[in-house]
């Protein structure tokens, strides 16, 4: 008897364990199938974020492209006119150009929205209500009349409301793809710590190497806010070009004979479209007049070159013919997966911004030249390429990371004026701004390099720690 009953005790133990192992085994499993649906979602949500920052990257280069060529075309119809003493003409076809100059990307903006959502992007609320935003503010501030003339000297009458109205009716079909190479009139132009967003990136990561290589004085001398120097203006923009997409165009006043001459590439350019321009209309320079041609703004169009140091994301050399900068389309888009995971709450946004470009050439006698060698624009666009987001003009951290845009036009203003009891605990550079302040932090940095300093290497982009790219891919 006493035998039988450790023995069914014994039977119930091991059925116990079983259960429990069971039970385990069924927890660990449910784990691993949410992890995996969660790894699944993750890398589905980011194939389909990169198709679409790239769709959209491409759409917007597209229309810089059709645009571009058209300014150039018009500059050859101009040519025509001007030749032939046609006043009336050349008056429509600069105007027709100075608008081309906005509506050109202002469309690619549009369409950019439309391939962003065609490959299953959700409009993204932030963007369009600060497209929204920013509708009302061209109306109320760039619109302003002051003295009899807008605030902002308008491309011709009543341009920035039309503009408005365009950057409305985007904003109105709601933003997918935000357009993370934007610049603003009222952006602060200039190199100023607190508005590069490596400066907090490296206060996060505690990336003392950052600080080796740009900001030592900053750990060393800091000693209080009022250290900072004043936050940089905004520079003198040309208004030529929208805020969005811009071109880099500008119109110049010159006359017929400066423009066409012989063996000028824009007689040549003028053929292939089918236009004949003969210089002999142009030997008498007695009564032309100073008129507007479109050129590439020399400063925004300049050669690759000047960025080829260590950070660079391309190597060897570039070929001439793609050797320019200017107008690019970059556009951020941004998809939230929530987890399955963890608490209901939590969700990953996954961001992708895309870069391309549109390129082109114009044929040399020997070899093929860029599209601005002549400075003159030329109908010179064939192709658009996604390029490195490096590589583009997207300004540090990017115009549309909204998150950033408000750290930097309302909290660091703020900051400047009262100081770190001013910093908002919500927002996570302000909160790196705090750590910044505390000053066992930068004393632990200063510490950490004397004696650590040669570990710090300039990585190559996007790989290890301390290097990387600006965007988070
Ligand atoms: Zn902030």
């Amino acid at each position: 008897m006493i035998l039988n009953i450790k023995q069914s005790k014994n039977i119930q133990n091991r059925s116990g364990q079983a259960v429990l192992f069971i039970v385990m085994a069924i927890c660990i499993l449910a784990f691993a199938m949410l992890w995996m649906a969660d790894v699944h979602r993750i890398i589905f949500i980011k194939d389909r974020s990169q198709n679409a920052g790239d769709a959209a990257a491409l759409a917007g280069a597209r229309w810089q492209a059709t645009a571009m060529n058209f300014v150039g075309e018009l500059n050859l119809m101009h040519a025509l006119a001007s030749s032939m003493g046609d006043e009336v003409s050349v008056d429509v076809i600069t105007n027709t150009q100075k608008r081309v100059c906005f509506v050109g990307p202002m469309t690619g903006v549009a369409a950019a929205q439309q391939a962003a959502k065609l490959n299953g992007i959700h409009v993204n609320d932030d963007f369009t209500a600060f497209m929204k935003e920013h509708a009302d503010k061209i109306e109320n501030e760039y619109a302003t009349i002051m003295n009899g003339n807008s605030a902002l000297p308008e491309p011709w009458p009543g341009a920035w409301y039309e503009y408005a109205d365009m950057v409305r009716a985007i904003a109105d079909d709601g933003v997918a793809a935000g357009v993370d190479n934007a610049i603003f009139y009222t952006d602060p132009m200039g190199a100023h710590p607190l508005l590069q967003i490596e400066f907090y990136e490296a206060i996060r990561g505690k990336n003392w190497c950052w600080f080796h290589f740009y900001g030592m004085h900053l750990l060393e001398e800091y000693d209080g806010y009022t250290w900072w120097p004043a936050l940089p203006e905004q520079e003198e923009l040309p208004l030529s070009s929208p805020e969005y997409l811009a071109l880099h165009l500008r119109p110049i006043e010159l006359r017929l004979s400066s423009i066409v001459k012989e063996g000028h590439p824009s007689i040549e350019a003028a053929e292939e479209i089918g236009i004949e321009i003969t210089p002999r209309e142009l030997d008498d320079t007695q009564d032309e007049v100073l008129e507007n041609w479109f050129f590439y703004n020399s400063g925004r169009w300049g050669s690759w070159e000047t960025m080829l140091d260590s950070s660079f994301p391309i190597e060897g050399d570039v070929r001439d013919e793609y050797n320019y900068q200017g107008a690019d389309s970059v556009m951020r888009v941004e998809a939230s997966s929530h987890r399955l995971m963890e608490d209901t709450k939590a969700h990953d946004t996954i961001i992708w911004t895309g870069a391309a470009k549109p390129f082109g050439y114009l044929d040399g006698e020997d070899n093929k030249a860029t599209p601005n060698s002549v400075g003159l624009v030329l109908p010179a666009f064939r192709s658009v390429n996604l390029i490195p987001i490096d590589a583009s003009s997207a300004p540090d951290g990017g115009s549309f990371n909204m998150k950033w845009r408000r750290h930097r036009e309302y909290h660091l203003p703020i900051y400047m004026d009262a100081g770190p009891s001013a910093l908002f605990p919500n927002c996570m550079y302000c909160r790196q701004l705090a750590t910044w302040e505390i000053p066992e932090f930068r004393i632990s940095g200063v510490e950490w390099l004397a004696s650590n300093d040669w570990k710090c290497v300039i990585s190559p982009p996007g790989g290890g720690p301390g290097g990387g790219t600006r965007h988070a891919h």
